[in-house]
């Protein structure tokens, strides 16, 4: 491929003359803005901008020349054009509850960027329960949505714990995963049409409800996953599913990630894709959960190193669900695969039970520093991971904690280590380095942003990569949308390290 200068190169940003002005709050763009998108819509105090320059994690903090909170989609495209005329940069940004540092301007002094909140595009613009379609702004939180669809008696299957604040821009530009990708796909899957920004300012408005469509190149796929790097996602539809008639959630005691396998296929071949969740948690994310919770309380009076939280539900009405799930789980009790079992009676128990998982995420937070990997390998390589990946870890790193959990029955682990900072980049080339070894892939959902980027060359193809930075080159030549993310563009990105 002929794209290895990729047009985002540090010397064909075009200068944005900074220089001629003594401070950033003087610059001629902040007063562009306010009057382009409204007094209100430009925030440039140190204080007002503080929440939106720093990530969910607090580990990457940058600097941006202000932030802007346009209201609808020419309110964005001006925004980038104006952004653009200085020769300025912009990250889109969501509910900023990313993972990857994805969404927070650059640290370097001499960058010039402007963080553009998609927060007020926040209308749900249509619910067709015919067309199964639900057409949201992108700054609509996920929750809202799955609620729209909801009361127009349709089920949003998208879900992942930080819904209450992550908005359907950075959903769709992360492709998020979630709980329930056994049954229904990631974000990718689901997504019908999109409107975009484009790195010119113009709008694409690609907004479509079709199930099929062979016109070519299916050009909203390029935008999902793409980190904000291609365009700015304003609008997306979505495909919508049947509400679920009844369901049944189960916290199981496991011997092991081995049974666990046996115990997915067991549950897929007796109830087929009624199962929606199938999540395998470490007994000591359980442990971390319930010592830094009060609230939540052991599912189980027994003991068990690992445990599956699994999900069965049903669009059909009248189906003896219950009954379905008791009967396999007594033939799992009978093969070994199952010690010990409770299944939630109402919403409340379920709540709990799944509180459970949802908090491990927070219960790290609060235990000091970890080190993340959201890692992937075949279904069938999940045992072998986790046989090998803590030894492996506590080789480099004496006296850190390994954690596994995640959704397993896509392959995907979470696969966190308590450990002191300065142990990361030791401990992720490990981590790493088995997941790519066993065919897996250093991130599953969470994308690449600004904490892998200077891994991506180490475990992604150089043809692919080549392809990747053509698409950028043509979509967005000066490199305007988050420089820096996903790709390197510079030296100092591509010398990022582990971590
Ligand atoms: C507790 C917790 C649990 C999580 N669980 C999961 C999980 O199970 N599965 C999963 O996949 N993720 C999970 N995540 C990660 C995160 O919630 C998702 O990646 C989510 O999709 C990000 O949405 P956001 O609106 O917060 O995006 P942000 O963090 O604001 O942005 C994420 C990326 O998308 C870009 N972006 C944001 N909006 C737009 C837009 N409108 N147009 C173009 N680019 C845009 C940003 O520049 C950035 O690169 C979890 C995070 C937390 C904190």
């Amino acid at each position: 491929m002929a794209s290895r200068g990729n047009g985002c190169g540090k010397t064909q940003i075009p200068p944005f003359g900074l220089r001629k002005f003594s401070t950033l709050a003087e610059h001629p763009l902040l007063n562009e803005l306010r009057a382009a998108l409204g007094q209100n819509a430009v925030k440039s105090g140190a204080d007002d901008m503080a929440p939106y320059v720093a990530d969910w994690r607090g580990r990457y903090r940058g600097a941006a020349v202000c932030v802007v909170e346009p209201c609808n989609v020419q309110g964005v495209s001006a925004a980038v054009r104006l952004v653009a005329s200085h020769g300025g940069r912009v990250v889109p940004q969501g509910g900023n509850t990313g993972l990857v540092g994805g969404a927070v301007p650059s640290s370097e002094p001499a960058a010039f960027e402007v963080v553009l909140s998609l927060r007020r595009l926040n209308r749900v613009l249509d619910v067709d329960a015919l067309d199964n379609v639900l057409v949201v702004e992108a700054g609509v939180i996920l929750k809202n949505a799955q609620e729209a669809a909801r009361d127009a008696g349709r089920l949003f299957p998208i879900s992942l714990a930080a819904e209450g604040s992550a908005q359907i821009g950075g959903v769709v530009s992360t492709n998020a995963g979630g709980i329930n990708v056994l049954r229904y796909g990631n974000t990718r899957d689901l997504v019908l049409g999109l409107e975009v920004v484009l790195a010119d300012g113009s709008i694409w408005n690609g907004l479509k409800r079709l199930r099929k469509d062979n016109t070519g190149y299916d050009l909203k796929q390029l935008f999902i996953g793409a980190e904000g790097t291609l365009g700015i996602v304003t609008a997306a539809a979505f495909r919508l599913y049947p509400l679920s008639q009844a369901q049944t959630t189960a916290f199981l005691a496991v011997p092991g990630p081995h049974a666990a396998i046996q115990l997915l296929r067991h549950l897929q071949s007796e109830v087929g894709d009624c199962l929606s969740a199938f999540e395998l948690i470490e007994r000591a994310c359980v442990d971390l959960v319930l010592e830094s919770n009060p609230a939540t309380q052991s599912p189980l009076n027994s003991s068990s190193p690992w445990y599956v939280l699994a999900e069965i539900s049903t669009p059909m009405k009248g189906l003896a669900i219950g009954t379905m799930v008791e009967e396999s789980l007594a033939t799992a009790f009978e093969l070994g695969l199952v010690t010990d079992a409770t299944l939630a009676q109402n919403e409340n128990q379920r709540a709990m039970l799944w509180r459970i998982r949802e908090e491990i995420s927070e219960a790290e937070r609060r235990n000091g520093p970890s080190v993340k990997h959201d890692i992937s390998v075949p279904v069938s390589r999940i045992p072998d991971f986790l046989a090998e990946a803590p030894a492996t870890v506590l080789a480099v790193a004496c006296g850190a904690r390994p954690l596994a959990f995640g959704h397993v029955g896509d392959g995907n682990i979470h696969f966190n280590v308590l450990a002191p900072e300065e142990a990361s980049e030791a401990i992720s080339a490990v981590v790493y380095d088995l997941a790519v070894k066993l065919g897996g892939s250093i991130s599953a959902e969470h994308g690449i942003g600004l904490s892998k980027v200077g891994l991506l060359p180490r475990y992604k193809d150089e043809l692919s990569l080549s392809l990747m930075r053509a698409i950028r080159a043509a979509l967005d030549p000066a490199c305007m949308f988050n420089p820096g993310k996903l790709l390197a563009t510079g030296v100092k990105e591509a010398d990022e390290t582990l971590g």
